[in-house]
């Protein structure tokens, strides 16, 4: 399973439709200050299922819609979607149906969030399910923020460890636990 695409729209800055391609091994963003490196980054934690608008360096989760500018109206949705090749068939049993995955991730103003996996509707949590099986996710060890360096260096064991469970893909048994225990 890796990511092939990643498609932006009224999402911060990326006000028109964008579209990535992601291709295999190491990807570096490059580019002046304020074009939008961060928020791509964002995005892509953001269609995995994130849910603190402070990671998202806002007050409100809404405010990752395009706000406006001089010259253009503010958006009334933001947009996300991201393509996985899953020809290897890797993904995990409940979402190991197609060659293709897309799951998108919209958010309306006053209407909260929505997702969908190839067009159909799915829940949050089914989201965060299968990129943690992945053993990525909107807290992926593989997503290296400004500042997150130092915070691992000064990290509490309890909070490594959590850091070390997520590299190793069992933050999703954790999750099906829980549900488990809850039914
Ligand atoms: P640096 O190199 O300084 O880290 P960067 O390339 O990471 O910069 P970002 O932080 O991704 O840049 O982008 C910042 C830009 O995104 C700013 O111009 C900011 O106004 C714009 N921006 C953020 N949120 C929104 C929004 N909701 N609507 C419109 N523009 C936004
Ligand atoms: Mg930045």
């Amino acid at each position: 399973m890796h990511f092939t695409r990643l498609r932006l729209q009224g999402f911060k800055s990326f006000v028109d439709p964008t579209e990535l391609v992601i291709a295999p091994g190491l990807t570096g963003v490059v580019g002046p200050n304020g074009c939008g490196k961060s928020n791509l980054l964002e995005a892509l934690r953001w269609v995995m299922g994130e849910t603190s608008a402070k990671a998202m360096r806002g007050g409100d989760m809404e405010d990752v819609i395009f706000a406006g500018a001089s010259t253009r109206p503010a958006r009334s949705y933001a947009e996300v979607a991201i393509r996985i090749d899953n020809a290897d068939r890797t993904a995990p049993a409940e979402f190991n149906h197609a060659d293709d995955l897309e799951i998108s991730r919209r958010i309306t103003r006053d209407a909260g969030s929505a997702y969908r996996l190839n067009g159909k509707e799915l829940r949050a949590r089914d989201v965060k399910m299968l990129f943690a099986d992945a053993s990525t996710g909107a807290h992926s060890p593989a997503l290296v923020r400004q500042g997150r360096i130092s915070e691992l260096i000064n990290a509490k064991p309890k909070a490594r460890r959590a850091i070390l469970e997520e590299a190793a893909g069992i933050g999703g048994l954790y999750q099906r636990r829980h549900e488990a225990e809850l039914k």
